[in-house]
């Protein structure tokens, strides 16, 4: 079982649970906006800096340098690492769900409010409209409602879980990349 566990790692490791309860279709990309109150815990913050590059270079690879969401890729580098958190509002859990490669104009709509401080609130919006499919008011709509769970979930404080990624298994696949430990294991 462990061994099973290991060898799906290496997709394990960026999709973590994938039994996940919504009943809902979701469209294909979404506005994701982490809590203010876990701003500083996120994966790269936990990961030495070698460590995360390892992951970071795996998922890219796995999507073959191409968005997950709407397939294209950016002009200055292709894709980006975003993480995909499940949220448990009853107990104030924030969990890892997956990482996954996202062009940088689908990855900036996942995080709308750092793009609105960079000014390309509308620019988000319009790629928003365009993936889903929406009319620009639709994207306004989901990016308000967006903002208001936001802002209550950053009202409280959150148990941030890596997932997968504070496995055991994961230690063995990332030692196994490591080229400095790869040389201690049989
Ligand atoms: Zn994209």
């Amino acid at each position: 079982m462990g061994l099973g566990r290991a060898v799906g790692l290496e997709d394990g490791v960026m999709r973590t649970c994938n039994n996940s309860r919504t009943s809902v279709p979701e469209p294909p990309l979404t506005v994701e906006l982490v809590p203010s109150s876990s701003w500083f815990t996120n994966v790269r913050s936990h990961l030495p800096a070698e460590e995360w590059d390892l992951v970071r270079r795996a998922v890219y690879r796995r999507a073959r340098y191409r968005c997950e969401v709407c397939g294209g890729h950016g002009e200055h580098h292709p894709v980006e690492c975003h993480e995909v958190w499940d949220y448990d509002d009853e107990h104030r859990v924030q969990r890892l769900n997956r990482l996954v490669a996202l062009c940088p104009a689908c990855h900036r709509v996942k995080h709308l409010g750092l793009a609105s401080v960079n000014g390309r609130y509308d620019e988000a919006l319009r790629h928003l409209a365009d993936v889903n499919g929406w009319t620009l008011e639709e994207a306004r709509q989901h990016a308000e409602s967006a903002f208001a769970q936001w802002s209550e979930r950053s009202q409280h404080e959150w148990t941030v879980s890596l997932g997968a990624l504070g496995s055991e298994a994961y230690r063995r696949w990332i030692a196994r990349r490591r080229p400095s430990g790869s040389s201690s294991l049989p």
